[in-house]
């Protein structure tokens, strides 16, 4: 094969400053890694309440490889579907007092089957702007119309909805914290404009589960909201540490799920182990206010002193901190001068953020101490 076309395309990357490269890490992750042979600060992970390292949870893991093996053999509608799954689900529900969850192998096979099971190419999904990825990747699978609604702006919200047909089968669909802005979903006034409007709603709650609500159940939680949304998905492999993702809804839309959402019935069952370690996973996050507290606090003291500093740190207010650089190649450079210090902080550029919004994009959790972030602020002031 002749790779000459190919190269061709990422040398353009390279010259703009967009190639993508891999690192490698040598540690578990935590809020000290050794990445490519160094030891360095991390400020890059979803690992928000540190439990991806957990001993709790790599017991849990263990002691399930030993019941049930690792591998889960099949789909779990063919003969994967083991006990472990059933529990984590009915955990789910319970947490999220929901009538029932669904369980998928990640959050990005979840956003890919839970929209193209319920739209079709009459239907019309209204996604915010600054949605992840997967979102958007799942209503290009469904064929339905797609309107990308200007971030967080409900009076846009509310005029499109207005010159919709009223029959027309519509869904909602935001992320409640932003994964690249760390910003949040103003979720109240979409859930009132789609219930005055007969929308369907679906809120990923990716950054926020684990993280915000007194029992970590998200932002949906922590505005009382669960009633009124449709379809909380999130995804146990941010602050919960694991891997997978979960849809807590109806069991009418779980029913319809099992039978029509394509992600979920034409993949391999997680490994049992990694439900049982997610159950585990669950119950630390009940239990874990002291962690929020600990999270909440550290991300308010870093954006502070940020902001101080004169950086712009657009509108967060979660562990994700962005520091807006705008070019691509600039966010490169001051993400790899902060390395050189020992500080590990990626950058992100377009596509995944838009044009002109490069960034370098911090992430707080609960374990990094006071001088973990102040190391991170010396290395920001030398540079
Ligand atoms: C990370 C993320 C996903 C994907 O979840 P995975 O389990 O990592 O596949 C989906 N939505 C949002 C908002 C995310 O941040």
């Amino acid at each position: 094969m002749n790779t000459d076309f190919l190269q061709k395309d990422l040398q353009a990357l390279e010259d703009l400053g967009m190639y993508r490269t891999l690192k490698t890490l040598d540690s578990p992750q935590g809020r000290e890694i050794i990445l490519d042979g160094r030891r360095v600060l991390n400020f890059c992970s979803n690992d928000y309440l540190g439990l991806a390292n957990d001993t709790r949870i790599k017991r849990a893991a263990a002691e399930a490889i030993e019941k049930h093996g690792f591998g889960s053999g099949a789909s779990r509608l063919v003969c994967g579907n083991m006990s472990p799954h059933d529990g984590l689900e009915a955990d789910l529900a319970q947490f999220k007092n929901t009538e029932s969850a669904l369980v998928y192998s990640s959050g990005y096979m979840a956003n890919t089957g839970i929209i193209p099971a319920l739209m079709d190419r009459h239907s019309v999904v209204l996604s915010d702007r600054l949605n992840h990825a997967s979102i958007v990747d799942g209503i290009v699978l469904a064929r339905a119309k797609l309107v990308r609604y200007p971030h967080a702006d409900v009076q846009a919200l509310g005029e499109i909805l207005k010159n919709l047909p009223v029959s027309q089968r519509k869904l909602i669909v935001t992320d409640s914290v932003f994964s690249m802005d760390g910003d949040r979903a103003p979720l109240k006034e979409i859930v009132d404009l789609a219930s005055s409007y007969e929308a369907m709603i679906m809120v990923d709650e990716a950054h926020a589960f684990g993280v915000f609500g007194r029992c970590g159940g998200g932002l949906v939680e922590e505005l009382s909201l669960g009633a009124q949304v449709d379809i909380q998905m999130g995804t146990l492999s941010k602050a919960a540490g694991c891997f997978g993702a979960y849809v807590c809804t109806g069991k009418v839309l779980r029913d319809y799920l099992i039978n029509k959402s394509r992600s979920f019935i034409y993949t391999t069952a997680m490994p049992p182990a990694l439900a049982q370690a997610a159950r585990v996973a669950l119950k630390i996050i009940l239990g874990g206010s002291q962690l929020r507290r600990n999270l909440q606090e550290n991300s308010d003291y870093l954006r502070a002193e940020i902001k101080a500093m004169g950086f712009d740190t657009m509108n967060s207010t979660t562990p994700i901190i962005p520091l807006l650089v705008k070019d691509p190649a600039q966010a490169v450079a001051l993400s790899k001068r902060l390395l050189e210090q020992g500080i590990f902080v990626q950058a992100i550029r377009p596509p995944t953020v838009p044009k002109g919004t490069a960034r370098l994009r911090l992430t707080v959790t609960a374990t990094h101490t006071k001088e973990d972030l102040d190391q991170l602020l010396n290395a920001l002031k030398k540079i």
